[in-house]
């Protein structure tokens, strides 16, 4: 049995937690969550909770995988750690690295056989960033520093993550973006379409702002572009169709490198082992973490594609970089158990088929909802933007508020949505039944409707 009061005032006496306001647990105490099983979590009243971003989009094969707690354990008493640092190796890390690069559909001379590890996605994106300045070094062409990235992006929380992240209020803090990191605007139609422009006229639009943003800056200095398939953290920004083909089409013109940041949109998300194949575009570099291990062991990495695999190691010499944990025995063995469950259960495949269809189906159904400008899914994430006037399609900008009392009253009545601004955000796990489903959605429109209520009172 927990002792709730006690665990909220130690919480609140010495635990400092990300992205949140210090002072703003101190008195009213964070809910503590004590178990989870399957798509649920229990807090330490005893209150069951549907937990549908997967953790922190991470749990991707659900809550309870004894599976997975056996192969640590196993681990842990074989090899618990060794480094990697020193011509030495450890046989999940190899296994994993061989698995990953089975996993990845061949994409010609980006096909992906090498892997760099990290314990998490942020770190991950700084080793992106040391990568493809090395790349341009090695071929001769150290101007090419510039990384362009794109608004309300999250790429992280390291110096270089936040940097290529698109957030104001992570600029503001820390004084970034470090140097030669620019963004350009979001596919995001709902937000940028223009009266009378369909989505796909909208999709060539805004892949033409990268076109525009190398010519600014010099074709010859721009060193890479980085991006998730679907913004995740950003608020669930679906691209249109045409968007990511124009991207393609204009980084093969000016020979830029394609980073696709897959911490959230790898491991069936999207119904693909990779966020890429959902949208058919070919990336130099992919950044994976959280759902590697379902978020059982910290882990993170960079598929590096041949391309430019080939230069760092022909060319190379020694790469000065790396982390204690880079292939940590563990979270690696964790990461193969892990693979086998969602491939073994064809969650990739379960999310592209008949259960994805549902998914998307039922929650199209929220476009009726008189709170909901409009609701759109791919694979396992969803999004919704909440209106004052559904009719003029009025937003309530620059008013957060909306969506932290509309979260409030998810998690009061027992489902964990997100809420980004006027957004709502959701993750589930990929295990989700056609019941989680229908349960998810029950709890949604409640907390819709209560929202409403509140507001108009
Ligand atoms: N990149 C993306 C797209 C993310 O969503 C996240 C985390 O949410 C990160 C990078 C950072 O990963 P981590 O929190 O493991 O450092």
């Amino acid at each position: 049995v927990v002792d709730t009061a006690l665990i909220q005032s130690l919480d609140s006496a010495h635990f400092l937690h990300p992205f949140t306001d210090f002072k703003d647990l101190n008195g009213r105490g964070a809910r503590v969550i004590t178990r989870a099983e399957g798509v649920y979590v229990w807090d330490s009243e005893g209150h069951r909770i549907l937990d549908c971003m997967s953790g922190l989009w991470c749990v991707n094969a659900g809550y309870g995988r004894k599976e997975l707690a056996d192969a640590a354990h196993q681990q842990m008493m074989t090899l618990p750690y060794y480094n990697s640092f020193f011509q030495t190796t450890n046989v999940p890390a190899v296994q994993l690295a061989a698995k990953l690069a089975s996993l990845a559909p061949d994409v010609g001379d980006r096909s992906f056989q090498h892997v760099f590890y990290s314990s998490s996605g942020s770190e991950s994106n700084d080793s992106n960033v040391r990568m493809v300045r090395r790349y341009w070094d090695l071929l001769g062409q150290p101007q090419r520093k510039v990384i362009i990235s794109r608004n309300n992006a999250y790429h992280g929380s390291t110096m270089a993550g936040a940097s290529l992240g698109g957030m104001s209020g992570m600029h503001a803090q820390g004084d970034l973006p470090i140097p030669n990191i620019t963004h350009i605007e979001q596919p995001y139609y709902f937000e940028n379409g223009l009266p009378g422009e369909t989505a796909e006229e909208f999709g060539v639009r805004a892949a033409g702002w990268l076109e525009e943003k190398i010519l600014a800056v010099g074709p010859d200095k721009v060193a890479a572009f980085i991006a998730e398939p679907v913004q995740g953290a950003g608020g669930v920004i679906i691209p249109p169709s045409t968007y990511w083909p124009e991207i393609q089409r204009i980084v093969d013109k000016y020979g830029i490198l394609l980073i696709s940041d897959e911490v959230i949109c790898a491991f069936g998300r999207l119904g693909h082992w990779f966020g890429y194949e959902k949208f058919g575009y070919k990336p130099d570099l992919v950044t994976f973490a959280k759902a590697i291990t379902s978020g059982y062991m910290p882990l993170g990495g960079v598929m590096v594609g041949n391309r430019v695999a080939k230069v760092l190691i022909e060319q190379g010499g020694e790469f000065n970089h790396g982390y204690t944990y880079s292939g940590h025995p563990v979270a690696c063995a964790v990461g193969l158990a892990n693979l086998e469950i969602m491939e073994r259960e064809q969650l990739p495949q379960k999310v592209h088929g008949e259960i994805g269809a549902y998914f998307a189906q039922r929650y199209a159904e929220l476009n009726d909802h008189p709170l909901v400008g409009v609701a759109e899914t791919c694979g396992f994430v969803g999004g919704l933007v909440l209106v004052k006037d559904k009719a003029r399609k009025t937003r309530f900008h620059g008013d957060d508020g909306v969506g932290m009392i509309c979260r409030g009253h998810c998690f009061q009545n027992g489902l964990i949505m997100r809420a980004v601004g006027d957004r709502m955000i959701i993750a589930p796990p990929l295990i989700m039944t056609r019941a989680d489903i229908d349960e998810m959605m029950r709890l949604i429109y409640l907390a819709l409707d209560l929202t409403q209520t509140e507001l108009k009172a």
